[in-house]
């Protein structure tokens, strides 16, 4: 995406120029990393296991309040971090590769630093002018949506319990709904609400950052990277 400058003081550019140090240390200091039924199967084929050994050996089930999710404990370092390095970095989960932006937004550089957590003072992150807004790949997070309702139907149906005929279906019937334009349409509008909801706010002046039609400007240049 060019670089898009609003009111002369947001810097706004892709999530791809920020300049990642690969020092690892965000792949230490948090406990969990949040994993889709797809990552699974993205994961296990990176590393010539079949998804349920993957499971057996990696996932993580969270159970809060009779709900369930999937993660991997990451706790004191990431099992595929070597020599600060990701060792699966191409099939890494959708939340490895969003970092440093949250998963759900775009992020305005000050608010990404006071969230960062305290053990992670080294990220390049600190180095990013306050008010820059880093966005990440649209496309991305309209798949990640996708599959994250699919997870969600999944542990509905399951549990955490991993199904061998129901985990393949989700995984396959995320891959179908990625590829369906009207499903992507329909995400593409939620995606774009919840822009509108989590405008981030400018803590030198305590108000929103963006006008809801700044947002929808930067929406549309998203849109038109990959058009
Ligand atoms: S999968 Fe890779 S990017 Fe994700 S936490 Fe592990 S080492 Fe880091
Ligand atoms: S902590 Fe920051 S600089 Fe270091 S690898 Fe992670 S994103 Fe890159």
């Amino acid at each position: 995406m060019d670089e898009l400058i609003i009111r002369n003081k947001y810097k706004v550019v892709d999530r791809t120029t920020f300049p990642c140090d690969a020092c690892g240390a965000c792949c230490s200091i948090y406990a969990l990393v949040d994993l889709h039924i797809t990552d699974i199967f993205r994961m296990s084929e990176k590393l010539g296991i079949t998804p349920k050994e993957f499971f057996e050996k990696y996932v993580q089930v969270i159970e809060k309040d009779g709900a369930y999710t999937f993660a991997m404990n990451i706790e004191g370092g990431c099992k595929f971090l070597k020599d600060k390095k990701c060792t699966i970095y191409e099939a890494r989960s959708d939340f490895c590769s969003f970092y440093p932006n949250s998963h759900s937004c775009f992020d305005l550089s000050q608010v990404q630093k006071k969230e960062m957590k305290p053990g992670n003072p080294g990220c390049a992150a600190h180095r990013q002018p306050d008010d820059l807004i880093l966005v990440p790949d649209l496309e991305r997070m309209v798949d990640s949506r996708i599959f994250y309702m699919v997870k969600e139907t999944y542990l509905a149906q399951y549990g955490g319990v991993y199904d061998e005929e129901g985990m393949k279906a989700a995984h396959q019937k995320g891959l179908s709904q990625i590829a369906n334009p009207r499903m992507r349409n329909i995400v593409h509008l939620q995606v774009m609400t919840e822009f509108m909801e989590n405008i981030p706010v400018d803590e030198k002046t305590g108000e929103p950052a963006l006008t809801k039609d700044e947002v929808k400007m930067i929406y549309q240049k998203m849109r038109e990277n990959h058009s």
